[in-house]
């Protein structure tokens, strides 16, 4: 494998920013080659108050049958089960995987800011995400960094699953030997991801360099990202701690 061996390092992995995790827009194609042959299965709450009420991710710290120690569960487990307020708590099954996010990138001219084609709300020809200028003969790049896909069984079970097993058959190729292009139109509820296998082809040891300094990149250890949060956390984050807070108590600067 080109990437580094040595997994990113504990501080790292609890530092990440949402910056390292995929986003899908319906501005523009996301490109991305799975890194790991198997998804790790989380239970995640999404903490609305937490971050000072812009919201955080947690993996429900009730890992085992008849375990009881979830703020969370303990919360809401006596409000009626169809309660929105509930419902938005409820912990969620999520697959998380390290993606190579190849994604084509330029600069932009007007702003020279790195930016994908986004889509022109005026019409034909493309635009920068970041100023709105058009994107003219401007020349594209595979982003080529190491992110975090997490989502559901939407994308996880009802395409990615259905891909590798096409592929498998057809081509003998295991899903991490492809670049795979994900289309989304529409948002929040009526958003839908499209997933579409593209010709294998082999990375190269330069397409793991970071973009940004041109180190080689090392993934994010699996067993990490799916580390439960303590129950102590979770209690902090429902009371709308920061992500440094939480840091703090783990003994992270
Ligand atoms: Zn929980
Ligand atoms: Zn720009």
């Amino acid at each position: 494998m080109p990437f580094s061996e040595e997994p990113r390092s504990y501080s790292d992995t609890r530092k990440r920013t949402s910056s390292e995790y995929v986003k899908f827009s319906p501005d523009y194609r996301v490109v991305l080659r799975i890194l790991n042959p198997e998804a790790r299965t989380v239970w995640k709450h999404w903490i609305p108050e937490a971050n000072g009420g812009r919201g955080l991710g947690a993996v429900c710290p009730n890992v085992a049958p008849g375990l009881n120690v979830c703020p969370v569960e303990q919360k809401y487990s006596s409000y009626p089960k169809d309660d929105a307020e509930r419902r938005e708590h409820a912990a969620r099954k999520r697959f998380v995987v390290n993606v190579l996010d190849r994604t084509p990138y330029t600069t932009c001219n007007s702003c020279s800011e790195r930016t994908p084609a986004k889509k022109n709300p005026a019409g034909l020809g493309k635009v920068c995400i970041n100023c709105g200028q058009e994107l003219k003969g401007n020349k594209y790049a595979p982003l080529n960094k190491v992110k975090i896909l997490e989502q559901g069984p939407n994308l996880f079970n009802k395409q990615l699953n259905v891909i590798e097993n096409m592929q498998k058959e057809d081509t003998g190729k295991d899903i991490t030997e492809y670049d795979i292009v994900f289309t989304t139109t529409g948002i929040g509820r009526d958003r839908t991801i499209q997933a579409l296998p593209q010709d294998p082809v082999a990375l190269s040891d330069e397409d793991f360099l970071n973009p940004e300094t041109g180190e080689a990149q090392a993934l994010f250890d699996l067993e990490l990202l799916a580390e439960p949060a303590s129950s102590e956390e979770v209690a902090l984050m429902l009371q709308g701690a920061t992500i440094e807070q939480l840091n703090a108590i783990r003994g992270i600067e």
